[in-house]
């Protein structure tokens, strides 16, 4: 099977999935995660309709969002202070910012760009040790603060599963349901003018579980692009 085919096959059974669990597909992006892959991969995605891609490292972000510019190119990996420039200056989205610092930064370089950033707070749902983002304690402020810079539209949260268990996985979706929607109305409440619009979490092993918890964005590289997933 060809990535075209799984591609197309993929956001099929996301479509199916949606209307199951009483949801419109049109509300779910698939965000093809072409990190392990050339562009004629992209190429081949894109022949089945793909144009949102995701990349985890500046420098790939940068290369694949010049050769194809007509496409979305989101940026869900690790941020470090010295590439923000670069990542501001190719990403549509950043779903993983997961530290105050960072935003100031981003804001910096967005303005500089004359850019709006849309940002994504990376929210560290399962408490793993080894895994970045906020703690669910730390995000309102963190949304708070991200409010108030004029250079940063923040767009909603993200997280991460942890790997291959059933119940920490259905324990992390829900879990960012719930705190989206007591952050939602704790934004209201106060003011602050934000809307949580866009939830991104769902990879490969995972996204079926992250739909009915409300994932507006699900990122899938592997599903795609590896030959051996049939
Ligand atoms: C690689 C990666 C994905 C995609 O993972 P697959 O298991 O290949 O679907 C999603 N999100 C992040 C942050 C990643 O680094």
């Amino acid at each position: 099977m060809s990535t075209a085919t799984r591609y197309a096959r993929l956001r099929q059974t996301l479509d199916e999935t949606c209307k199951k669990c009483g949801r419109d597909p049109k509300e779910v992006k698939l965000l093809a995660v072409s990190k392990t892959v050339d562009l004629n991969q992209v190429e081949l995605a894109m022949s089945a309709g793909a144009r949102c891609f995701g990349e985890n490292r500046p420098d790939e972000l940068l290369r694949k969002q010049a050769a194809f510019p007509e496409c979305e190119w989101h940026f869900i990996g690790n941020i470090q202070s010295r590439r923000i420039k670069d990542i501001v200056s190719a990403a549509t989205l950043i779903h993983s910012v997961c530290k105050r610092e960072h935003l100031h930064k981003i804001d910096q370089a967005a303005k500089e760009q004359g850019k709006i950033q849309p940002v994504l707070l990376e929210v560290n749902v399962s408490g793993e040790e080894s895994k970045s983002g906020f703690t669910p304690d730390e995000v309102y402020d963190a949304l708070c603060e991200a409010a108030r810079y004029e250079n940063i539209e923040v767009k909603g949260l993200m997280t991460m599963a942890p790997r291959a268990d059933k119940d920490a996985i259905e324990y992390t979706f829900s879990g960012l349901e719930q705190l989206k929607a007591q952050l939602q109305a704790k934004l209201d409440e106060d003011k602050q003018g934000v809307t949580l619009s866009e939830v991104s979490m769902g990879m490969t092993e995972d996204w079926p579980e992250a739909i009915p918890h409300g994932a507006t964005i699900v990122r899938v590289g592997r599903a795609i692009f590896d030959d051996s997933f049939e």
